[in-house]
């Protein structure tokens, strides 16, 4: 005998996991939503925002991507090794997912680029703050309250374990752990599982894609996304896809410093390899993902940026000459004391010497290789850059000490993929099967970058957390009324 009981069980409380309960409640079903947490949100309570494409707002700002360009992008991109089905249904139904949220009270800022490059696709959610880090809380707390409104139970402190088929092979249950440690099944039609990747399990991490976790992997991780769900799913025969980090640059400590220091350091100017070698064209440093894969690349998994007194000057008196939304201040005005910061709180990301030897000296770069390198690199600066063809505005010598060097180590916001889902978000075995009344939505079936996540069009994962989750709730109501 159960527990519980309900249609639809959601396991897990992030954006994929509210958006799939209250749509499937909208739609007619019984929802159960189970989370391992005392609190919903997931790792979106630290983000600003989803993508959509073609929204109210960006017609407003007109903005004139179209869901057909960015599918394009996005296909190419991944060289159309992705489930375009999905992609298309996704980006389809973005814009009024924006519609959808404002009806449960969301409110957008607007629509943004994250960095110069990038499509205005993000979505950031209007705080009493202004923008900035944890906006999409706002989001997060309005679809639950619209949970609980809609009559969803919420099961806080339960962790998901397992999901129960009957002698069909359909879904007829989840087992789970309750809030006093005891074991509690709860029988259903469908479930769906949500649990937003393994981002916090270095093991898991390590056997997946090979990084090593603070060695040469720095990823973000909330506690508990451990990679339940890509267990589950698996176990109860899903097909796996490969785990990926959403990679993004990291420059260690770069939190506890203020904004200026890594303004200024992830500024496209020259960047080196221990080998004191340029690997890019550095106007890329901005694209995060790219700058991570590159760092991922290089021999310790490291690259060094390097500034010198006049660039850091010139950006002091003009500000800096690339921003984005998450440092969006040009003002580095307090960046010497910023770095005096970094200094007096042991900071292991930041050098500051007084020539390029020492610097050299400091960071273990190759100090022949690299007096070489930036004395090619400022002859380029005075007519083209022949090795990596950096347009002229972002050529600036390194003549005068001190010099700043920080250093760029591959990072992420968790990982994303594994379970393999089709366009209704539906779990599918190794044939692409259904396997019926199991569905999967968010980071853990998120197999639409391919190998690197797609910053180009930002706002990305949680769009697809919410839209996929939206996917799947209203699939798996109708899959249970047709069941009934
Ligand atoms: C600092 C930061 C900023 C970000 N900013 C953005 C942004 O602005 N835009 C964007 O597109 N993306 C952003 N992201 C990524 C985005 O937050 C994620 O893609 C999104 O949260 C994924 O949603 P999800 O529902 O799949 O998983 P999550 O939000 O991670 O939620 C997963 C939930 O599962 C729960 N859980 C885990 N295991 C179990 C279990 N066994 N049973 C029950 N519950 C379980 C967890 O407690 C958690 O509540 C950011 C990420 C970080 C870390």
């Amino acid at each position: 005998m159960a527990d519980y009981e309900a249609q639809v069980v959601v396991i897990a409380g992030g954006p994929s996991g509210l958006s799939a309960a209250v749509q499937a409640a909208e739609d007619g079903a019984d929802v159960i939503l189970i989370e391992k947490n005392a609190a919903v949100g997931g790792a979106a309570n630290m983000g600003m925002g989803p993508l959509a494409i073609e929204s109210h707002i960006q017609k407003r700002q007109m903005i004139d991507l179209t869901v057909e360009k960015a599918y394009r992008m996005i296909m190419e991109y991944t060289h159309y090794n992705i489930d375009g089905r999905l992609v298309k249904r996704y980006f389809e139904q973005s814009a009024e997912t924006i519609e959808w949220l404002e009806d449960m009270g969301v409110e957008f800022e607007g629509a943004y680029r994250y960095f110069t490059k990038s499509e205005p696709t993000w979505h950031i959610v209007k705080t009493d703050q202004g923008i900035g880090p944890r906006a999409a809380s706002f989001m997060n707390k309005a679809l639950y309250a619209r949970a609980q409104e809609l009559g969803v139970k919420f099961l806080l402190e339960t962790p998901g374990k397992k999901i129960l088929k009957d002698e069909d092979g359909k879904v007829c249950g989840v087992l789970a752990v309750d809030k006093s440690g005891k074991e509690i099944e709860i029988a259903c039609k469908a479930a769906i599982i949500c649990t937003g990747g393994a981002g916090a399990n270095p093991e898991f991490i390590k056997e997946q894609t090979g990084y090593i976790f603070g060695k040469d992997m720095f990823n973000f991780a909330i506690p508990g996304n451990v990679g339940d769900g890509i267990k589950m799913a698996w176990e109860a025969g899903a097909d796996k896809l490969p785990v990926r980090i959403e990679q993004a640059a990291n420059f260690e400590g770069i939190d506890d410093l203020p904004q200026s220091v890594p303004n200024v350091l992830m500024q496209p100017n020259l960047l080196v390899n221990l080998d004191g070698k340029r690997v890019m064209d550095e106007e890329q440093m901005q694209n995060t993902t790219f700058l991570s894969n590159a760092a991922s690349h290089q021999k310790g998994r490291v690259l060094f940026s390097i500034v010198d007194t006049s660039i850091v000057k010139n950006y002091m008196r003009n500000g800096v000459d690339e921003i984005s939304m998450v440092r969006f201040n040009p003002d580095v005005s307090d960046f010497v004391e910023g770095v005096k910061i970094a200094e007096e709180t042991g900071n292991k990301g930041l050098f500051c010497a007084d020539s390029l030897e020492e610097l050299a000296e400091k960071t273990g770069i190759n100090v022949d290789n690299l007096l070489e390198t930036v004395d090619e690199y400022n002859d380029y600066c005075d007519g083209y850059d022949e090795e990596f063809f950096k347009r002229k505005k972002y050529l600036r010598p390194l003549t005068k000490a001190p010099y700043y060097a920080a250093a760029v180590r591959p990072g992420g916001y968790g990982t994303v993929g594994g379970i393999r889902i089709n366009e209704n978000c539906e779990c599918c075995d190794s044939n692409f099967e259904p396997i019926p009344g199991l569905y999967a939505a968010g980071a853990d079936a998120c197999n639409i970058y391919d190998d690197s996540y797609m910053f180009l069009l930002p706002g990305n994962s949680m769009g697809f957390a919410v839209n996929t989750g939206r996917i799947a709730g209203m699939e798996a109501a109708e899959y249970v009324q047709d069941e009934d």
